[in-house]
């Protein structure tokens, strides 16, 4: 405990909240499959990031958690990464099963955003699948893109989806998919989802979970509104925060 706290403070990380686990300095202190290690390593990603560092092990530890971190401090596969090993392992224990919905969901402000954190995912996943371990299917889910497009990824059966809120909850309205299933939840730049005025179609998007769920927060600032949201739909979190924003 008080190794972590050193640690924290070596590398200028706050984290508020009961029982923190401790932070990783290296990917290998993880239970990160070394496949993704060597991935991470052609891409030029050594060592984790401060967000890493602490978001990781908080994230694998099954806790809810707010990330705050300036752009560009990593955040995408800080949730990311966390998602998808979630998605193996369930997989693993219990063979999905297709047309039941998705297992865990990431909502980002836009769909560039969405994309670029699809692509990561999906990147990943291939080299999971390429070693052996079971093939997580991630569907994209924004405007702009077809119809047929999506159902094709719908049809071949997916564990994650990555989503614009508008699109989503269109979705959703439609039937297209359920969340029964749905137990992880990702919210990216959630200070600019809700600066978007989105903030009504993510509760909407919430409400259409039925089970129990981890969730993440990733914000750039921390504005009370996202407090006030936080504390609603987050149940005793841990506050990373590793800018100065909020600190
Ligand atoms: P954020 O969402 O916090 O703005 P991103 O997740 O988009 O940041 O990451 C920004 C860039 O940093 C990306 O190009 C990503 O590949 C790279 N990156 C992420 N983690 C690391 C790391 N640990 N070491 C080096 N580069 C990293
Ligand atoms: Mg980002």
């Amino acid at each position: 405990e008080e190794e972590s706290v050193a640690l924290r403070e070596k590398y200028h990380i706050l984290a508020d909240g009961k029982d923190v686990p401790p932070l990783i300095e290296n990917f290998r202190d993880m239970k990160i499959p070394p496949c993704i290690i060597e991935y991470l390593l052609s891409k030029g990603i050594k060592t984790p990031t401060q967000i890493q560092m602490q978001g990781l092990p908080t994230a694998f530890s099954g806790r809810d958690m707010i990330g705050i971190a300036f752009t560009g401090s990593g955040k995408t596969l800080a949730f990311s990464l966390p998602i998808l090993m979630f998605a193996v392992e369930e997989e693993k224990k219990l063979p999905y099963i297709r047309g039941e919905g998705p297992l865990g969901m990431i909502i980002c402000p836009s769909r560039e955003l969405a994309r670029q954190t699809y692509e990561n995912l999906q990147a990943m996943a291939e080299v999971l699948e390429h070693d052996g371990f079971p093939r997580v299917g991630v569907l994209l889910c924004i405007g702009g893109i077809s119809m047929a497009e999506q159902y094709h990824t719908l049809s071949k059966g997916f564990h994650i989806v990555v989503a614009t809120p508008g699109r989503l909850q269109d979705m959703l309205d439609k039937k297209k998919f359920s969340l029964d299933c749905c137990r992880y939840l990702c919210l990216d730049e959630a200070d600019r989802m809700i600066d978007m005025g989105f903030e009504d179609d993510v509760r909407t998007i919430m409400g259409f979970f039925k089970q129990q769920r981890q969730t993440l927060l990733y914000s750039a600032t921390m504005p009370q509104k996202i407090r006030t949201f936080a504390e609603e739909s987050l149940i005793a979190p841990i506050v990373v925060n590793v800018g100065r924003a909020g600190a």
